[in-house]
């Protein structure tokens, strides 16, 4: 799950990140209202949506007075932002952050996340923030340090002062980086983050001298995490998901939505993954990932196919379970029943496979209904593609 940048400088404040001072607004007064209390010389205002990038497509604006930021604010509430996150349809801003505007003067980058090899937390920093990280570490990786967390031992102030003496911070500045490295960790950690991005992380200018501040702010959490984050749960912004994702995660069931139009539902990830790869082998596009989980029953099943079928790109359905724990003829059964329950108007082909799969194929056979009954798991895509081709 994602949140909002105003959300993640929050829990990042409550670890002890320096995060310049600003709030949330809706609406142009609430953005006038919000500068005016700040009192600042200078303000950004900063669309909210899940994607980076928005510097460059016109999503964040500088202003010099509290009226200045209502200007800002009324352009930027409302705008279908596009950045090169965003897709060319953009997502609508509902919300902008107001925030303090500092005098800069190095932008540099911060990020955490899981390294699947090592299977720990690498913290990676570089020199050259603010702009395209993934710009830097496809041309000049060497500007990037990396250093891996002991999860035993967590991160050790030796390990933060060592990326700080490698970002060439001054010799002033070297404590607060390492203080701000350990409570970006300590976040990470409490959080159950499965990436956590400070860019730019920036040097800035003050009355009583260089300071370090986290300007943007982006966290990742683990999904499977969520139900001990009740607080970080409500943070969730509907607008930002998709639709069928979101009711598909409230029943159970594991769906992703993808581009092509066969959709799939299959029992088990894996299972699930190697049905996707076989419909491309086959020269065809799945619609989705769905694994039902291991209780393929009626009420799944069905609610399956409503998730599917909600797709109007969707010209066929494959079915692919496995009756291991599940019997193969209580799985036919309830896709007769799903079938029924629904109208559906695409061809469905089935492979079942498993315990009772014979009494399954029969039950299918004998239900009277237009389903394409198919063997092996690539004839399955195989026939799947085909008819979803002479649609
Ligand atoms: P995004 O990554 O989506 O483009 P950022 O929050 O990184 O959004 O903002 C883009 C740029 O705007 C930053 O690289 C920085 O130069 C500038 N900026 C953002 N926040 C501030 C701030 N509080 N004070 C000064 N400049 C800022
Ligand atoms: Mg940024």
């Amino acid at each position: 799950m994602n949140v909002h940048e105003y959300q993640a400088k929050e829990i990042l404040r409550a670890h002890g990140v320096n995060v310049q001072r600003g709030e949330v607004a809706s609406t142009p007064d609430e953005a006038e209202a919000i500068a005016r209390k700040l009192g600042c010389p200078m303000y950004m205002v900063k669309a909210q949506i899940h994607a980076g990038g928005r510097g460059k497509g016109g999503g964040v604006k500088l202003a010099t007075s509290p009226e200045e930021v209502r200007a800002h604010a009324e352009a930027i509430l409302g705008m279908q932002l596009v950045t090169h996150q965003t897709g060319p349809e953009g997502k609508l801003v509902r919300e902008v952050l107001v925030a303090e505007a500092n005098e800069i003067e190095k932008e540099l980058y911060l990020g955490m996340v899981i390294d699947r090899d090592s299977s720990r937390v690498v913290i990676m920093s570089s020199e050259e923030g603010g702009v395209d990280i993934e710009e830097v570490a496809a041309n000049r990786p060497e500007k990037i340090i990396k250093e891996t967390v002991e999860p035993a031992v967590g991160l050790p102030p030796f390990q933060a002062r060592k990326l700080a003496y490698g970002l060439g911070l001054p010799q002033t500045l070297i404590p607060k980086a390492t203080q701000l490295m350990m409570a970006l960790y300590d976040a990470f950690i409490a959080c159950d983050c499965s990436l956590a991005e400070i860019n730019p992380l920036a040097i800035t200018e003050t009355d009583g001298g260089q300071d370090l501040v986290a300007l943007d702010a982006k966290l990742n959490f683990d999904d499977n995490a969520l139900w001990r984050h009740e607080d970080i749960e409500a943070m969730r912004d509907p607008h930002e998901e998709d639709a069928r994702e979101l009711e598909a995660g409230k029943s159970g069931l594991s769906y992703i939505s993808l581009d092509g139009n066969i959709g799939c539902m299959v029992n088990g990830a894996g299972l699930a993954m190697s049905t996707m790869d076989l419909i491309k082998l086959h020269g065809g596009e799945p619609a989705n990932f769905l694994d039902v989980g291991g209780s393929a029953t009626t009420e799944t099943v069905t609610h399956a196919f409503r998730l599917i079928l909600a797709d109007e790109k969707v010209k066929a359905v494959l079915v692919n379970i496995f009756g291991g724990i599940m019997q193969c003829d209580v799985i036919a059964n309830g896709i007769i029943e799903a079938v029924k329950q629904m109208d559906l108007k695409v061809p469905l082909v089935v492979r079942l496979e498993g315990t009772n799969v014979e009494l399954g194929k029969q039950i299918l056979a004998d239900s009277g209904l237009n389903l394409i009954a198919a063997d092996g798991l690539s004839e399955a895509a195989q026939k799947a593609v085909e008819v979803a081709g002479n649609q």
